[in-house]
């Protein structure tokens, strides 16, 4: 290991950074002050690869105050009696896979996630892309899981009875040189057993998308590329386990752990303590801070925010596959997004990458989505900008090393660890769950000295509500005379029905907010942004969940919707009567609406 110091403290020094490094564990910790974030990412590239397993970067920086997990309003206390044999800490696409993969074993699981919804961060903030495994290092983490959880998709997608679809990826060579790469991408290929590539010729691309721009040389055919909704597959994981036995807790944030010697004996939470036999730390962007609980921070995790448009369905049928350019340069640190088609029929633009010292901010901002314009909405002539609905960020949670945290602590007995899952975090979530539950169940084994028995009625296939557009006329027709509710369409925009809406009500996780909604039914998210079907929606919230509609939420926290009554309505549905209300909707609600399409 003193040669890996040596080597990291020449390279800090090369770069001119006053930064002390120490080992730590198997890891390099940095420590010092440095006057920017540009610097602060510097050090950590230039410390990561020297033969530690991780980079530890305590580094404060002029001007950045350390950010804190946002945390809900005061929640229900939980019995201070409550064990679990399993405890997963994140309701993201990880978490909940994990979740459901925990319940094949005879034991209780819990799920326990900060915001009032599954799938309300990076999960709810991507391009719905199952990648086919060619963008990831060869030999990483990320490729094994990325090439087994590709192969996964199709089965997980039908078990949990969630769209997926397989346009396949086009990387369109913009200029005669790029095809000099052709040797490294056969090789990546190879490397990384991508199935069913082909080389296209210029004829061959535009026969199969005629709206591409003229100037495009042929490219690489990637049939291997999915495309589903990010959103719909977590929240189908989350109630799958529920199904299964599992125990959904929303609003509840993992503030700390009780230990015994080298174990956790307790999850300190904002609404009191969990027993647990074992722990997995699923928490995304804050996974490192959570792992810091355990004493067991090994890792550090830096945000990369990602900025895309989203395009009206309308544009939808001018594109047929995932249009993308190839990202030549090695210090790339994205896929180098494109033009995605979503699985709801809308065209998606970008992703950008931009490394930036809040880990929750979803902010969007002119520069972001002028890149986005440059670099992808040029690939198809068919578009243009007054084509886009709206726009949304992400923060992908990266390590210095560019690879998932895969593995049981070495130092504390029942956690596990599921961090760093930046892109494709999606694709490869299948495969990771698998092998994190069995991580977590052998070391419950051996923390609770028993062995641990499948659950013999364990059923991977989620009972999934109707789902009306894969429907012929037929079948609506005669699934809506069996219930009328399915043919009062509220959100006019995607043609949601109101029995659509009442689903996600009373889901086995249901909905806590509108964005809830508007996440897993869809209403709300067309052209209009919800202009027309917000107020049908707070009423048929606040009658079916019998509560008032001024409590009801846009997504969590206070940002409650309706502020008053007008017109002498009745602001209480619940007691009033549906249908009714008149309402006086926040403006800054409405304005924010217009910025974040996925989760809000
Ligand atoms: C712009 C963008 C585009 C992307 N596109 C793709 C793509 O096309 N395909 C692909 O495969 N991947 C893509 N990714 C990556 C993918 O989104 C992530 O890999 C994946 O969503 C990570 O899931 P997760 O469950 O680890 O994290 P998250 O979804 O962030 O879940 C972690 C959860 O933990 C909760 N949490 C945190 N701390 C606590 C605590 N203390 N207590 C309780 N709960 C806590 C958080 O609230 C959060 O809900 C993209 C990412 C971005 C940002």
């Amino acid at each position: 290991m003193a040669e890996g110091l040596a080597a990291v403290r020449s390279a800090l020094m090369r770069k001119n950074l006053n930064v002390d490094a120490n080992e730590w564990r198997n890891s390099v910790a940095l420590t010092g002050h440095v006057s920017s974030w540009e610097q602060y990412m510097e050090a950590g590239y230039a410390a990561a690869g020297k033969g530690y397993e991780a980079v530890v970067n305590d580094l404060t920086v002029e001007g950045v105050v350390p950010f804190k997990p946002s945390m809900p309003e005061p929640q229900n206390p939980i019995d201070p009696d409550t064990y679990f044999d399993a405890v997963v800490i994140g309701g993201g696409v990880i978490g909940s896979a994990i979740a459901r993969e925990l319940t094949r074993w005879d034991i209780t699981v819990a799920l326990l996630e900060k915001e009032n919804d599954l799938a309300m961060q990076t999960s709810s903030r991507n391009d719905g892309m199952v990648h086919p495994p060619f963008a990831v290092t060869p030999g990483s983490k990320k490729a094994h899981y990325n090439q087994r959880g590709n192969k996964m998709f199709a089965q997980t997608a039908r078990e949990l009875g969630v769209s997926l679809e397989w346009p396949g990826m086009l990387m369109l060579f913009s200029n005669p040189w790029q095809r000099a790469f052709l040797p490294a991408i056969w090789q990546r290929i190879k490397q990384n057993e991508v199935c069913g590539v082909e080389f296209w010729n210029r004829q061959r691309v535009f026969k199969m998308e005629p709206n591409i721009t003229a100037d495009q040389h042929g490219g690489v055919f990637l049939p291997d590329s999915g495309i589903v909704s990010p959103y719909q597959l977590t929240v189908a994981f989350g109630e799958n386990a529920v199904q299964n036995g599992a125990t959904v807790l929303l609003n509840t944030v993992v503030t700390g752990f009780q230990m015994e010697h080298n174990r956790i004996t307790h999850v300190c939470t904002n609404r009191g303590l969990i027993q647990a036999g074992v722990v997995i730390n699923a928490a995304g962007v804050w996974s490192d801070v959570v792992a810091g609980y355990a004493n067991d921070r090994f890792f550090t995790i830096h945000g990369r925010k990602g900025t895309a448009a989203i395009l009206d369905r309308k544009v939808g049928h001018t594109q047929r596959t995932i249009l993308s350019q190839p990202r030549f340069a090695s210090h790339s640190h994205t896929k180098g997004g494109g033009l995605v088609p979503t699985i709801d029929g809308n065209l998606l633009l970008g992703p950008t990458a931009v490394e930036v010292p809040e880990r929750e901010d979803y902010s969007t901002n002119a520069s972001a989505l002028e890149f986005v314009f440059d670099h992808h909405l040029k690939l198809n002539k068919s578009l243009k900008r007054s084509d886009i609905i709206t726009y949304f960020s992400g923060v992908r949670a990266c390590t210095f090393e560019e690879d998932f945290v895969i593995k049981t602590s070495d130092y504390v007995a029942n956690l596990v660890h599921a961090a760093g899952i930046q892109s494709p975090g999606l694709a490869s979530s299948p495969a990771i769950a698998q092998d994190v539950a069995l991580l977590a169940v052998k070391a419950l084994a051996a923390v609770a000295g028993r062995a641990i028995q499948p659950n013999a009625a364990f059923d991977p296939c989620r009972k999934a509500p109707p789902d009306l557009r894969g429907m012929s006329l037929e079948e609506r027709a005669a699934l809506i005379r069996r219930n009328p509710s399915y043919g009062r369409i509220i959100c006019r925009c995607e043609c949601i029905s109101e029995g659509e809406i009442l689903n996600t009500i009373h889901s086995l996780v249901p909905v806590q907010s509108l964005d809830g909604i508007k996440r897993r039914a869809r209403a709300g998210m067309g052209r209009c942004q919800g202009g027309f079907c917000t107020p049908l929606l707070l009423e048929i919230m606040a009658r079916e969940q019998q509560i008032n509609i001024a409590e009801i939420c846009k997504s969590g926290g206070h940002s409650e919707i309706a502020l008053q009554p007008t017109k002498n309505a009745a602001v209480d549905c619940a007691s009033e009567g549906a249908g009714s209300a008149a309402l006086a909707l926040s403006a800054a609600n409405n304005s924010r609406r217009q910025e974040d399409y996925n989760a809000g």
